[in-house]
């Protein structure tokens, strides 16, 4: 276990390294057990914002120093916080909502913990992507984590054309103010009948789940402007193979009886026998003169 001794004033002291912390994306409930404990031990805690992670620690009665460590500071703090480590410090990592080091900088942390020889334990808990995943009724034997998508329209739309032809699932974070935007040009570059999920504001009041093609989200969202936090999904493209109804029909007419030309054709193709029986009476009365 991590907490290396517990004094009789109910101190604890976690043995020296970082420690990843996933915190909730919403539902305060989501907190874990092991999360309570290793914040509550920890030195000093490492937050994205000091602020949200205040609220959060607050309700949790858990009174440690924070430490800012954000995207525009991370550089430039990191070495404090190694050095921290390097003295014995317990470090725990925590960002505004979910597993620290998934789209935000805590992985340059994390990398540069191991390879300095630190100690590295994370706490696993909620994450945005793989809850939305998991919501959206899309499929998840693959999926493939793409964050944030470029902000402006040509560098998004190049980008996603990479992702054209993989068979996984896609997973993007997305800002409210781009996601109409954003669904248009994927409908463009990825093909406008592509399954597709908008997950918003996850377990919370107004979690959403919106499901469609992406032309039909893309429509959607054209006139309805949303709010909150968003998880874009994207399934495979369905596969469309153009079958030849008429041309199979046509050389079993030759050699064959209406009925058995249509039963041959319908156990081949799995189209329902009254279709392809029609088709094959279309065909005969072409051909009559
Ligand atoms: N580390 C976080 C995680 O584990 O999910 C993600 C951090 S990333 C900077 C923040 C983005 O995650 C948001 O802009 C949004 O796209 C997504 N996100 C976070 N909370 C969410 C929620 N409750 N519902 C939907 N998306 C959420």
């Amino acid at each position: 276990m991590i907490v290396e001794a517990s004094g009789k004033d109910g101190s604890c002291k976690l043995s020296a390294g970082l420690y990843v912390v996933a915190t909730p994306i919403g539902n305060l409930g989501d907190i874990s057990l092991r999360a309570l404990t290793v914040l509550a031990c920890a030195d000093a805690i490492a937050c994205e914002d000091t602020r949200t992670s205040g609220v959060l620690l607050q309700a949790f009665g858990i009174k440690k120093p924070t430490l800012s460590y954000h995207d525009h500071n991370a550089d430039e703090r990191r070495p404090d916080l190694m050095q921290r480590i390097a003295r014995g410090e317990a470090l725990a990592l925590i960002s505004d909502a979910g597993m620290p080091a998934i789209a935000d900088p805590g992985f340059k942390l994390v990398r540069d913990c191991r390879e300095a020889g630190y100690a590295v334990t994370v706490v696993p808990g909620a994450n945005a992507a793989i809850t939305a995943l998991a919501s959206s009724g899309l499929p998840t034997d693959q999926f493939l984590f793409a964050g944030f998508l470029p902000p402006k329209s040509a560098a998004r739309k190049k980008e996603a054309a990479s992702y054209k032809a993989g068979e996984a699932t896609l997973v993007f974070y997305e800002a409210p103010q781009r996601l109409a935007d954003t669904l248009a040009d994927l409908s463009e570059v990825l093909g406008a009948k592509r399954p597709a999920a908008v997950a918003r504001e996850l377990t919370k009041f107004f979690e959403e789940i919106k499901r469609g093609t992406l032309s039909e989200l893309a429509d959607y969202y054209k006139d309805h402007s949303v709010k909150g936090e968003i998880v874009l999904l994207i399934g495979k493209a369905e596969e469309t193979v153009e079958i030849d109804l008429d041309g199979l029909l046509a050389a079993r007419l030759e050699k064959l009886s209406v009925r058995d030309a249509v039963a041959e054709v319908a156990e081949m193709t799995g189209a329902s026998k009254k279709d392809v029986y029609a088709r094959a009476l279309k065909l005969q009365s072409a051909k009559e003169p």
